[in-house]
Formats: C-alpha cells, structure tokens, sequence
C-alpha cells in the first residue's frame, strides 16, 4: 500500500493544460513580477473571498509580518497569539522586536482559547493574531468584541483556512486584517512560493502595497522602512488556474473528511470526546482508555465551513500516538505530527511563561491522516 498524505501530480493532473497555457503567457509576456497576472489573480480571489482589498505577497510568514508592521507592532510590543500553531505566528511578532504572549488551545477545535485571550489583553497587547488551525476558524467572536473594546487589531492568521467561515462570515475577513499562505501543501497551493493579506481597510491596504515593495508608492522614493515582499507573475498565473477548482476541491476535501470521521468510529472505534465547544471554558476531555482515538470537533466552522486543510485526530496515551505513526508508516501510509512542540517549549521562545497544558498534551496527541482514501484504516 502506498498512501500519500498529499499527491500533488494528481492533483494537478486533471488541469495540467491549463497551467501549461499559463506558463506560457507569463515566459511570452516577459513580466515575471508585480504585474497584469498579480493584478487579476489579486481582482479574482478579492472577489472569491468576498473582501475589498487583497494584496498578493512573497509567502504567508511574510504576510504575517506585514500585516503586523502595518498595525503597528514594533519592538517591546506584545502581540498574543496560540502556542500550538505554526511557527510562523509567533515568529512573525519576533521578527518585529515583539513579543508573543502564549495563549492555550481548546480541546474542541484546537483553535487559541478565546477566554484567554480576553484575559491576557494588557496595557502593551498590540495586536492579536487568531489561527484557524486545520482549517477551522477560532472562536472569534468573543475575541473580535474584547478587542474592539481596547482598540487593538486582530490578524487572523488564515494560512490553513481559505475558503473556511465562521458563522457564514469568511475567514480573512473578519479581523482587521487576514494573511494567507500559498505553499503547496495549503488548500490552494501555488507551484513554489506565495501568500495573500486581505483587509476591509482602504488605508491599511495602500500601506501594505507600499510595504510590498521597501516601503515606496514611487519607484526610489521611500516613505516607510518595508522589503521585497513581492509575488511572481508565474505563481499568480497558476493560482488563478487552482483558484477555479478551489470551490470543487473544498466539497471534496469536506465529503473525504466526512467519509474518514465516519470510517474511524466503525473501524477504529474512535469516539467524539465532547458534544460541545470548549474554546471559552476549562479542559474538557477526561481520562480515555491508553489508545483511545479522539476526533476533532467542529465548533465555529459548522457543515460545510470548515476546509480541512489537515485532517487531525488525537491518540489518547503516552506514546501511543508514534507508535500508530510507526506502524502506519511500515505500511506505506503517510502521516504527519502539526506540531510536535507547542511556541512556548521552542528553544528561542524558552523565557516565556510554561504552563499550556492543552497546548503541551496535543503536540503528543495529534496525527495528521491522509484525507483522500480511508482503505488503510481496514490493515
Ligand atoms: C503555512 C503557515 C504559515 C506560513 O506560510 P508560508 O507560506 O509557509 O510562509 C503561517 N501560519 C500558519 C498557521 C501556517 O499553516
């Protein structure tokens, strides 16, 4: 048995002309950065997404940084965010001189606890980044009123999420600004490097374009201190390709993801530890059985909200979960650990304040499966 967790020939075999074509019209125009290609692929998913402005940029951990730079956030700042995320997140208010003050997970949706955040808000928060980790949104809600309350923006950090909704309302637009990442394994991939800032913002968005590129509206004339943040023709030609297929894909991923929740209670008798969302209470989830597969549940992204980017589930037990990564991996079965150590227990973050212990028992506990098939759960 051979199970990828991501097959991207086959993916992109079904349109392989089309980004054929699209190589061809970037190598014949001879514009292979910033130009008419970024621009409509900018016009495309601002509309897709349904948000005023969208900004094509070099990655999502440069989108991070921009949209923190442009909210302001410079040195002694404190930016909350989770621990069990990316490293990206926390990296971004570092490399800005700030300083990221760790929030813990819930055990529903492993999205930052939205009570946490409310009270970890302090007189040097600057910004809050909100994760929608896996594909699902945080609980924003509750997030997006405390902030509005103190003044300090939120960044939603939809690098895993586009296309993703919270109560009808679409990831990246419902903070004050939203980042996206277009590396391949994300749900729209690019062909190489490429990430997106959108924003309701009129200002903030002809801030970030000037950022984009050092910080100049004017060719060599420098208002601002930015850095080359720009997006290639080539990889905006091949989005606008996947970005036509991104609705079907979505339906896929939700009916594959579907199929696998259902699939692992027959098979591996995995149970659903919670029948509600914890993303503002206490630790939920009691003591199981060693081996005992726990299943995410869907809080703020309802049917058909979430996108799944990764499909994770938790092995309850000490241990157990490498050793169900070992034994699917010696029959040819891809997984993946998202994250084997939360921020706060990363060698460059070790002064933080310690004690996350959602954050610590997931990245024991959770294993990324391949969403595409469910044939391996029968060995
Ligand atoms: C992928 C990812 C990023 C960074 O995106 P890159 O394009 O790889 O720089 C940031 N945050 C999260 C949550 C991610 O998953």
């Amino acid at each position: 048995m051979k199970v990828p967790m991501l097959d991207l020939v086959a993916e992109h075999a079904p349109y392989r002309t089309q980004l054929e074509a699209a190589f061809q019209r970037v190598l014949n125009s001879g514009r292979f950065v910033l130009g008419p290609e970024v621009e409509a692929f900018e016009r495309e998913i601002a509309s897709w997404i349904g948000v005023p402005h969208a900004i094509g940029v070099s990655n999502g951990s440069d989108a991070l940084l921009l949209a923190l730079q442009a909210v302001g956030v410079g040195p002694g700042d404190e930016v909350l965010c989770p621990t069990y995320t990316f490293f990206a997140t926390a990296g971004a208010v570092a490399r800005l001189g700030g300083k990221p003050i760790f929030v813990d997970s819930a055990e529903c949706c492993y999205n930052l606890r939205a009570d946490q955040v409310v009270a970890k808000i302090g007189p040097k928060t600057k910004a809050i980044i909100a994760v929608h980790l896996f594909g699902q949104c945080a609980d924003m809600d509750p997030i997006l009123s405390a902030a509005e309350k103190h003044g300090i923006p939120v960044i939603e950090d939809a690098a895993q999420a586009l296309g993703a909704k919270d109560k009808g309302r679409q990831a990246g637009t419902m903070g004050t600004i939203g980042t996206f990442s277009f590396f391949p394994t994300k749900n729209l991939g690019a062909l190489g490097e490429g990430g997106l800032i959108t924003t309701k913002d009129a200002s903030l968005a002809e801030k970030i374009r000037k950022l984009r590129v050092h910080g100049a509206k004017q060719k060599y004339f420098h208002e601002m201190i930015g850095g080359n943040f720009r997006l290639h023709e080539l990889q905006a030609a091949f989005l606008r390709v996947k970005l036509q297929h991104l609705g079907s894909a979505l339906g896929k991923r939700r009916q594959n993801a579907g199929k696998l929740l259902q699939a692992l209670q027959e098979r591996w008798s995995a149970i659903m530890p919670l029948s509600s969302c914890v993303c503002q209470g206490q630790r939920q989830v009691g003591d199981f059985k060693p081996g005992t597969i726990l299943l995410p549940f869907s809080c703020h992204s309802g049917e058909g909200e979430h996108t799944w980017n990764q499909f994770v589930i938790r092995m309850h037990g000490q241990g157990k979960r490498d050793e169900l990564r070992e034994k699917l991996a010696n029959e040819g079965v891809q997984t993946e650990v998202y994250y084997p150590r939360a921020m706060h227990e990363q060698e460059c973050f070790l002064s933080q304040e310690k004690s996350f212990p959602v954050a610590t028992l997931l990245s024991q506990e959770t294993l990324a499966l391949p969403l595409s098939e469910t044939r391996y759960l029968d060995s």
